[in-house]
């Protein structure tokens, strides 16, 4: 398969899913996209990259999923708030102050 952008795949989930998640729901496609971020949480902790790799993926599918149910474009979404800077401190590479979430 040749490579796709991020709009390309949130077409491509389309093609595959829309029906089904349209019908689901933005709520119950969320707390899908939730489970898949707390599988790829516990991948973290194994360390093993054929399994990371196969959560960072349902992590995106479901991502781009749930784009689709409430008509976000995600490519332009995230191209706007991250044009080659931090959104924060306006800075590449980032300069914010913290580092860590805690
Ligand atoms: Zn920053």
């Amino acid at each position: 398969m040749k490579d796709v952008n991020i709009r390309e795949f949130q077409n491509m989930m389309r093609r595959i899913y829309f029906d089904r998640d349209s019908k689901r729901g933005a709520i119950e496609t969320f707390d899908w996209l939730v489970e898949e971020v707390e599988e790829l949480g516990e991948a973290l902790g194994e360390k093993n990259t054929k399994v990371m790799e196969d959560e960072f993926a349902d992590v995106l599918a479901w991502l781009a999923s749930l784009s689709n149910v409430v008509n976000i474009d995600l490519e332009k979404a995230a191209i706007a708030k991250y044009s080659d800077r931090c959104p924060k401190c306006g800075q590449t590479p980032c300069k914010c102050s913290f580092i860590t979430k805690k």
